[in-house]
């Protein structure tokens, strides 16, 4: 079963735990990354939501919050081949099915490797811990274009 999505009063309460202050920064990056949900952004289009409600927190802010957020465990960073680093928050551990082909991505919930995991306990005593994982491939929609005849053929 997927855990809840925490709220953001939730957030807050682990940002303190952590004996991080709540400024205003913290607060915004932990809500827009809350209402982005699966959506993964990166520092530019986290500091452009955020700056539009709060004028005062510039780009460099944002990339210092994000900083400190991601080395106090609240924030994970991801990054897709060749794409700009995104984040996302750290509970919503969860793996990707990418597309090599056109960049679609879809999100996969962490229990898909639940079977892995317990394969690697049993026969190896390997604790694994697998944090965004990337298999890549091909989606529907290529595979169809890929199959489907060109218009000169049909
Ligand atoms: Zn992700
Ligand atoms: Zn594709």
């Amino acid at each position: 079963m997927a855990a809840a999505r925490p709220t953001l009063d939730d957030l807050f309460a682990e940002l303190r735990a952590r004996g991080l202050r709540a400024t205003t920064a913290r607060r915004a990056v932990l809500a827009e990354l809350l209402v982005a949900g699966d959506t993964h952004l990166t520092a530019d289009e986290l500091a452009r939501r955020i700056h539009a409600d709060h004028p005062a927190v510039h780009l460099s802010t944002v990339y210092r919050t994000l900083d400190a957020l991601a080395e106090a465990g609240l924030i994970a960073v991801a990054r897709f081949a060749d794409q700009p680093v995104t984040y996302h928050l750290a509970g919503d551990v969860h793996h990707h099915a990418v597309c090599t082909a056109c960049g679609a991505t879809i999100n996969l919930p962490a229990e898909v490797l639940a079977p892995v995991q317990r394969r690697l306990a049993r026969d190896h005593g390997f604790v694994a811990d697998p944090r965004h994982l990337t298999i890549t491939g091909t989606c529907a929609a290529c595979v169809d274009g890929a199959a489907r005849p060109s218009p000169s053929e049909r």
